[in-house]
């Protein structure tokens, strides 16, 4: 993709602000992988820029979220929202707190995904990151998971407000349930979510089953998997029981949510993937090029976050290519610590030999069941 115009959409505001530092969830994560693509010189070029986003306005919250909830959210952020009138609306809980103006930044956060959009749209990027996005729990009147405002949701209408079809799909390990219910009963957004099954995992659903409704029938797609789910094993979910279908699907545009959650060794998730997946999944996604939007998301191993992002960033900018092994780095996942040494890229994981049947049995009747709801749909 040598002429593909890359956007890296962030503010300073983004890293200093923010959630609280004993939240799980690491503000900072954002500009880390920003100084790393920095400092390997993969920002600043021909075709890769900085852009600074816009924080959205309350009417364009208000395109996904209710007034009320709004209105929570500007009193929180001032210290004015009492504890009962918080829980009501999902604030205040050790996953969503409660912090000083906290609206202006998670308003700035899900703003630099609208930013991103926009510059698709526009011409302006062919692919654009904000790694500080990808609230894909949030909901119209509540926080859930540490998602206040859906910025993927909004991003999503900015380009069916230009009558483009979006396909949307999430690799963070945790089920998108807020942009699923958004889009339950359309069939101009395409939702797929790889991710740790409900049954083991928050929010609890995302069920193979669950395929949309009405004329969205068939544009849900969930792919539920096991705990210890290894590199393989999810690689395969991918290419039998997605790829085709976003083939066939055929979108004008592309939303990626790349949680890092999935990666092994999280502390809040059970699957056992290096960052070689997505790196595949970002490549592949890339290799259908159409104008991509990707976010950040979960990943709570932060370093982990930032070593996967930067990894992500590169491929987008056709900097992976060359020999895996020249790439791979020491550290990260297998070796749980910190020091990166070599490359970006994790070692290979061996997936462990007791379970590696369950869980390939359990992916496969997953894929079955795809495959003989939804594929139909698409004349496949
Ligand atoms: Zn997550």
């Amino acid at each position: 993709m040598p002429n593909r115009k890359k956007a890296f959409v962030h503010r300073p505001e983004l890293d200093t602000g923010g959630y609280p530092e004993d939240c799980p969830f690491d503000s900072s994560r954002a500009g880390r992988t920003l100084e790393t693509l920095k400092s390997m010189a993969l920002i600043e070029s021909d075709d890769r820029m900085q852009v600074a986003p816009d924080q959205l306005t309350r009417a364009s919250v208000e395109r996904f979220h209710t007034p009320d909830y709004v209105d929570a959210l500007q009193r929180a952020g001032l210290g004015e929202l009492t504890p009962d009138e918080a829980l009501h609306f999902g604030l205040g809980t050790p996953d969503c707190p409660i912090f000083k103006d906290m609206f202006e930044y998670v308003a700035l956060a899900a703003g630099a995904s609208v930013t991103g959009a926009r510059l698709l749209l526009q011409g302006e990027a062919d692919i654009a990151f904000n790694p500080s996005g990808g609230f894909h729990h949030a909901q119209p009147g509540n926080a859930a998971g540490f998602c206040f405002i859906n910025d993927i949701v909004l991003a999503a209408l900015e380009m069916t407000d230009a009558g483009k079809r979006v396909l949307f799909l999430d690799i963070d390990v945790h089920h998108c349930d807020g942009v699923q219910d958004a889009f339950y009963n359309r069939n101009d957004v395409m939702t797929i979510s790889l991710h740790e099954s409900g049954r083991t995992l928050f929010p609890g659903t995302g069920f193979e089953d669950e395929i949309g409704t009405g004329e969205g029938r068939g544009y849900t797609v969930n792919v539920p998997l096991p705990v210890g789910t290894y590199d393989a094993a999810y690689e395969r979910a991918f290419s039998e029981a997605v790829l085709p279908l976003i083939k066939a699907y055929d979108p004008d545009m592309m939303i990626l949510e790349i949680g890092t959650d999935a990666l092994a060794g999280d502390p809040l998730a059970h699957l056992h993937l290096t960052n070689n997946v997505h790196a595949d999944i970002t490549q592949a996604i890339a290799d259908l090029h159409k104008p991509l939007l990707a976010t950040g998301g979960g990943g709570y191993n932060a370093e982990n976050a930032v070593r996967g992002w930067s990894l992500c960033w590169s491929v987008l900018s056709g900097e992976q290519k060359a020999d895996h092994d020249l790439l791979m780095g020491m550290g990260g996942v297998m070796l749980e610590n910190t020091d990166w040494v070599g490359g970006l890229r994790d070692r290979v994981l061996l997936a462990d030999g007791g379970r590696r049947d369950a869980i390939d049995s359990e992916i496969n009747l997953v894929i079955d069941r795809i495959r003989s709801k939804v594929f139909p749909v698409h004349g496949l």
